[in-house]
């Protein structure tokens, strides 16, 4: 799995549509300070799911959005789409490539798609679970990064270990099925309570 081509528009610095195309190989992508070298960074974590504006560089999420520069006016909306190779089905979908799309509007909108079909931030972070590109993975490393994991706390550590070890997705659902469990033992509850009330 490698990602192929990253589309951005009205992310932070880009106002205009970016095409960058990625080939096989290392990639590098220089330019002076302030250009927007972070902030393409930026814009794939968001696209994969990230929802902390603090992880974003941002303190609101529509931080994101183009704000205007001296030659163009803000924009209303931000757009990124990741494309990446599944020739080898890391993702069981059945198509050889897979694009996310991620949109925010100012009005607090937000938009989803897999492959240009509309759906949810849960679908995509459900997607990216156990593959190293889940929210917090490891595959990103920004500055201070490699810091932060050294000093961290054990369980936070254990976080990165597990999403390595592919098993974020079974204790994800694992807490899901519980909350199920709890949901369906409180109606069991109404019910009985219900029945002696009746009785
Ligand atoms: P450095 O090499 O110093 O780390 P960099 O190339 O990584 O810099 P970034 O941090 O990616 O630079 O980009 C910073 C620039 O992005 C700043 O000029 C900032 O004004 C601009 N920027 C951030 N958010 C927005 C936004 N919402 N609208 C317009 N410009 C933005």
């Amino acid at each position: 799995m490698s990602l192929k081509r990253i589309e951005i528009q009205g992310f932070k610095s880009f106002g205009d549509r970016v095409r960058l195309e990625l080939y096989p190989g290392l990639s590098v992508i220089v330019g002076p300070n302030g250009s927007g070298k972070s902030n393409i960074a930026d814009a794939i974590s968001w696209c994969l799911g990230e929802h902390r504006a603090s992880q974003l560089r941002g303190s609101r999420m529509e931080d994101i959005i183009f704000a205007g520069s001296d030659k163009r006016k803000p924009v209303g909306m931000a757009e990124v789409t990741l494309t990446l190779d599944n020739e080898t089905k890391t993702f069981p979908l059945p198509y050889e490539e897979i694009a996310v799309t991620r949109r925010l509007y100012r009005s607090g909108e937000s938009e989803f798609f897999i492959n240009k079909v509309p759906c949810r931030l849960k679908d995509i972070q459900a997607l990216f679970m156990d593959t190293g590109l889940g929210r917090g993975a490891y595959s990103l490393i920004g500055q201070g990064k490699v810091d932060e994991i050294l000093s961290s706390r054990p369980d936070e550590r254990r976080s990165v270990i597990e999403e390595a070890a592919g098993i974020v997705k079974y204790r994800y659902r694992k807490e899901e099925a519980l909350r199920k469990l709890a949901a369906a033992e409180q109606d069991l509850d109404r019910i009985s309570d219900i029945i002696n009330e009746l009785a």
